[in-house]
């Protein structure tokens, strides 16, 4: 998925081309991005995100940008793939229902299957989908076969378990 195109022309990736999805809409991209327009103190993506959401336009402008380059390049895999759900994780999407509408807009004009909004939808996790991602990915196999995870009788410490 990194290298899938964007559209973009401007934002050279380390695989020589423009316009790959790693390359131009990563945080890494959005804050050079920010700071190349004139915006001061952006250290990371979420300052972006939040000034936008504070009204900054320029911010703005920068958030629904990348989202356009995202929406391009899922339309790509929305394609070949015709899932049920989209489940797209970035944060102003979280925080702003105008910038969620923004995407399924955008899908549904670069895909040539989707015309169903409601099928792009932020996960329940909500601010906590990197950790609920993470314990998930951890869980995965104590949920797969929980049996094999039982501790031996012998292997519970004496007292620790009910009387019989
Ligand atoms: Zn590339």
């Amino acid at each position: 998925m990194a290298h899938l195109p964007t559209g973009d022309t401007t934002t050279v990736c380390g695989c020589d081309r423009t316009g790959c999805l790693q390359a131009a809409a990563s945080d890494l991209a959005l804050v050079e991005r920010a700071r190349s327009a004139g915006l001061r103190d952006c250290p990371d993506s979420l300052t972006v995100v939040s000034r936008a959401l504070a009204g900054d336009a320029l911010a703005d402008t920068l958030l629904r940008e990348r989202l356009r380059l995202v929406a391009r390049a899922a339309a790509l895999l929305v394609d070949a793939l015709n899932p049920e759900l989209v489940l797209l994780t970035e944060p102003s999407v979280a925080l702003s229902e105008n910038y969620l509408a923004l995407f399924r807009q955008e899908l549904a004009t670069f895909s040539n299957v989707t015309r169903a909004p409601e099928r792009v939808r932020f996960p329940h996790a909500g601010r906590d989908l990197m950790r609920v991602a993470a314990g998930t990915a951890a869980l995965a196999p104590l949920f797969r076969d929980p049996l094999r995870f039982r501790m031996p009788a012998d292997s519970v410490p004496h007292g620790s378990g009910p009387a019989s």
